[in-house]
């Protein structure tokens, strides 16, 4: 039997026939095709200012420096930063690396999503920015969360690393609002190999984050070159935008059709959450469009009532041949925020996701066969380690 890995790309002949083409050419580094590629990426999104960057985590440490956070400004107390619990490291990891302190909320039990409320009351007078993830693609309540941004001043970084091609309201991630940065690792909707984007509030910010993104330099006109900000090196090359634009030519026909496996996890295991007693992402039926790109399918898995670890059932599933994913620890109890104070028992929705969840296979690559044979391994795993409510 095939192995279904939890995530990854489609790599076709055509697109390693553009990559062949573009090693051969005399661009390697960033040039033409990264041009070209943020004109698609732009175009996308409605016209929006957009650069791309080595990586998500790159595009969001970039966008902090845009908006002036972090480095303590007179010798006051640091800038603040909201983000959830339930997120991927880097959020956390970059809010700390320019030097403001990382303001954690719970999240949404149900979406994963930041919880809204629990921003505003985070909300201090050194507050400077709310990061919010859309988490596995679900587009945050972005009415209500920019409600609050305007009252507060607050800039907003959208975490839309997991959202390339999701919408809210019918405009995509990213064709409005702050900032979003997007990611283009290869178990994203779509790749670059690494690599990520960013779409700016103003054509001015893009044009100063394409300075932080290469050494800070400017050119002057007697031909040499100057660095007026210590800027940093996360140029992505052209052939990685090669593959991205080959990428993004298929991007809206691989959410479709992973709309379509997701509607068949809904199907087949919706009969069986009640006696598996799993815990299905939401929104619980798919009907119209939600706007979800869904890069990933999480459930919770009922570990009260399992004679087996988490650890154990993602070995079984992976002896029978199907791939398991964890998304994510919960960022607040890592060592490094630990080392700052940080305890179980502060953001109860976060730690529970945190314990037990999963994630089933889901990429563009999968046939509803392959969701079928995920699904009936999911019962036949845990079944025999269920047990009866203590
Ligand atoms: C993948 C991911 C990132 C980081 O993306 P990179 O391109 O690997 O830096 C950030 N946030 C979330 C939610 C992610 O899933």
């Amino acid at each position: 039997m095939n192995y279904i890995k939890f995530a990854g790309p489609i790599i076709d002949e055509s697109m390693a026939e553009a990559v062949k083409q573009q090693l051969l050419s005399h661009w390697l580094t960033s040039g033409p095709q990264v041009q070209a590629f943020e004109k698609a990426l732009s175009a996308y999104h409605g016209g929006r200012p957009t650069r791309v960057f080595t990586s998500a985590t790159a595009a969001m440490e970039v966008a902090f420096h845009i908006c002036g956070i972090g480095a303590a400004g007179g010798g006051g107390a640091s800038d603040e930063v909201i983000t959830s619990a339930m997120t991927f490291f880097s959020v956390g990891n970059m809010i700390e690396k320019v030097g403001a302190k990382t303001v954690f909320v719970d999240c949404d039990l149900k979406t994963r999503n930041i919880d809204l409320d629990q921003v505003e009351r985070a909300i201090t007078a050194n507050t400077r920015a709310i990061v919010p993830t859309h988490f596995s693609g679900l587009p945050c309540e972005m009415d209500r969360l920019y409600a609050i941004a305007q009252k507060h001043k607050l800039r907003v970084i959208e975490d839309a690393a997991l959202a390339i091609g999701s919408s809210w309201k019918s405009a995509k991630i990213g064709a409005f609002g702050d900032i979003a940065t997007f990611s283009f690792h290869p178990n994203k909707n779509m790749t670059t190999i690494e690599g990520g984007a960013a779409m700016f509030a103003s054509e001015a910010e893009a044009k100063r984050a394409e300075a932080l993104r290469f050494h800070g330099i400017s050119r002057l006109p007697d031909g040499t070159r100057d660095v007026a900000v210590a800027g940093g090196k996360f140029n992505m090359s052209d052939v990685s935008a090669r593959l991205g634009l080959e990428q993004l030519r298929h991007l809206d026909a691989w959410n479709v059709h992973r709309r379509t496996l997701v509607q068949h996890y809904f199907a087949t295991l919706k009969p069986l959450a009640a006696s598996l007693h799993l815990d299905l992402p939401a929104p619980a039926w798919p009907g119209e469009d939600d706007g979800h790109s869904w890069n990933m399918f999480c459930i919770l898995l009922p570990l009260q009532r399992l004679s087996i670890t988490r650890k154990q059932f993602m070995d079984m599933m992976h002896a029978q041949n199907i791939g398991i994913g964890v998304s994510y620890e919960a960022m607040h109890l890592t060592t490094l925020f630990r080392g700052k104070g940080h305890r179980e028992g502060e953001f109860p929705n976060a730690e529970r996701i945190a314990r037990e969840t999963v994630t089933l296979p889901l990429h563009a690559g999968m046939s509803i066969a392959d969701v079928d044979r995920a699904c009936a391994t999911v019962a036949e795993v845990l079944r025999p380690h269920l047990r009866k409510a203590a």
